[in-house]
């Protein structure tokens, strides 16, 4: 099984660091070449029987001009041609602007969204459950996977969600 996945979210929920724990998993390439004009390979994550190449998709952010505009469609077209988009969201910091502005553009695709909740590290366990709710409302997500990208936990079991699209 292979793979494209692309990955999104407001800037410092964690991209970075969730690619960084992947990767310190298992064999990868990390690269910050651009692929394309538009894509760049944050890397590949390859086991016996999978491997999921990760996109970095910077154009989907809240455009500011007509080149946003440009950038945005891009970035829309690649979530269409990938497999799977795993949309980070930071679990400490609660819904922002640029959450909602994600999710709609999330609408216009038919790609399977896995939410990811990051930095669950940062809040009590009992505060989870409430956010779920919150982000359910808001858009069907194909899964809603509870993570904390520094310091691993459940980032397997988010891989194994992952597998599930390719
Ligand atoms: P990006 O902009 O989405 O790539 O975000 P980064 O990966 O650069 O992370 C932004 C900040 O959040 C950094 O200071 C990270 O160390 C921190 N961070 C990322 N993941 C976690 C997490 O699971 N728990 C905590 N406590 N901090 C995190
Ligand atoms: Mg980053």
């Amino acid at each position: 099984k292979s793979g494209f996945v692309a990955i999104i979210g407001r800037p410092n929920v964690g991209k970075s660091t969730l690619m960084n724990q992947v990767i310190g998993q298992k064999i990868a390439i990390m690269s910050d070449k651009p692929q394309t004009t538009r894509n760049k390979i944050h890397g590949v994550y390859t086991t016996d029987h999978s491997q999921i190449v990760f996109l970095d998709t910077p154009g989907i952010h809240k455009r500011q001009s007509k080149l946003g505009d440009f950038m945005n469609n891009t970035a829309l077209n690649t979530l269409q041609e990938v497999e799977a988009v795993l949309f980070l969201a930071d679990t400490s910091e609660g819904f922002g602007g640029g959450d909602r502005y994600i999710i709609e553009q999330l609408k216009k695709v038919k790609t399977p969204v896995i939410l990811v909740l990051n930095k669950i590290d940062k809040i009590e366990p009992p505060a989870l459950l409430p956010i779920i709710e919150e982000y359910r409302k808001l858009h069907e997500f194909a899964e809603i996977v509870p993570i904390s990208a520094m310091h691993g936990n459940n980032v397997n079991t988010l891989l194994e969600q992952v597998e599930k699209y390719l």
